[in-house]
């Protein structure tokens, strides 16, 4: 099958309410021209430099998404352009964005990333930790981010039951994060879990936003 033949495919068989990230690291291009031909607008990359490439190279209408784990040095790069970053896991790197956002006179959401896998080599915060975040008076200064809700990744595994698990507990904190007080800057509305191999169990448990690679641009080596 084609990009667009499995682009379309995903598409149609969402409900209205998930949006979906065409996850296009290490892909040509040419790739991603097929998918944004067949009506794609959000891509997401994990490399900041990548991104930036492709960013320069692409139509101006796409949304960016950093998915990967972002250091600190490089979102200078990306402040620019990029408009949802999935992996934010700590008050230093939420600064870090605030500061070269208002660089740019911009207002950058940001997803909070949850650890939520049995693997521990896994990034993410753990819900005391979220909450710490949240109550800061650091966090409440920020005025050129906006968190928009929570990321995470479950376990690499052949478990359905042990996946279905991780993200029922990811949308359980989600929903608790939900009763906190909106703020300009904290407006909890989007859940991004589910990657190719997973993303039906994790619709099935609340995500509102699936980050899908191989299963529309094939296998990456
Ligand atoms: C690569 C990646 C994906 C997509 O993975 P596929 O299995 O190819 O769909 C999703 N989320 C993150 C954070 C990734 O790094």
């Amino acid at each position: 099958m084609s990009i667009k033949d499995n682009l379309l495919s995903i598409k149609q068989s969402l409900p209205a309410h998930v949006t979906l990230v065409a996850v296009s690291k290490t892909k040509p291009v040419s790739d991603l021209m097929e998918a944004y031909e067949a009506g794609q607008r959000i891509f997401g990359e994990n490399k900041i430099q990548e991104m930036t490439d492709k960013y320069e190279q692409m139509p101006k209408d796409i949304e960016w998404h950093m998915i990967g784990h972002v250091q600190t040095n490089k979102v200078k790069y990306m402040a620019p352009f990029v408009s949802l970053v999935h992996g934010v896991d700590s008050l230093k790197l939420l600064k870090e964005i605030n500061k070269q956002a208002k660089k740019h006179d911009r207002v950058i959401s940001c997803l909070l990333q949850m650890h939520i896998a049995e693997e521990d080599t896994k990034f993410g915060l753990y819900e005391a930790e979220l909450k710490e975040l949240i109550d800061s008076d650091e966090f409440k200064e920020m005025r050129n981010i906006v968190v928009t809700g929570l990321m995470g990744m479950a376990t690499f595994t052949d478990s359905e039951y042990q996946i279905e698990k991780e993200f029922a507990y990811l949308k359980g904190i989600f929903d608790r994060l939900k009763e906190h007080p909106e703020a300009d800057n904290f407006k909890p509305q989007t859940l991004s879990m589910g990657m190719s191999g997973d993303y039906k169990i994790a619709i099935d448990c609340g995500s509102t936003m699936i980050r899908v690679g191989s299963s529309i641009f094939g296998s990456r080596h």
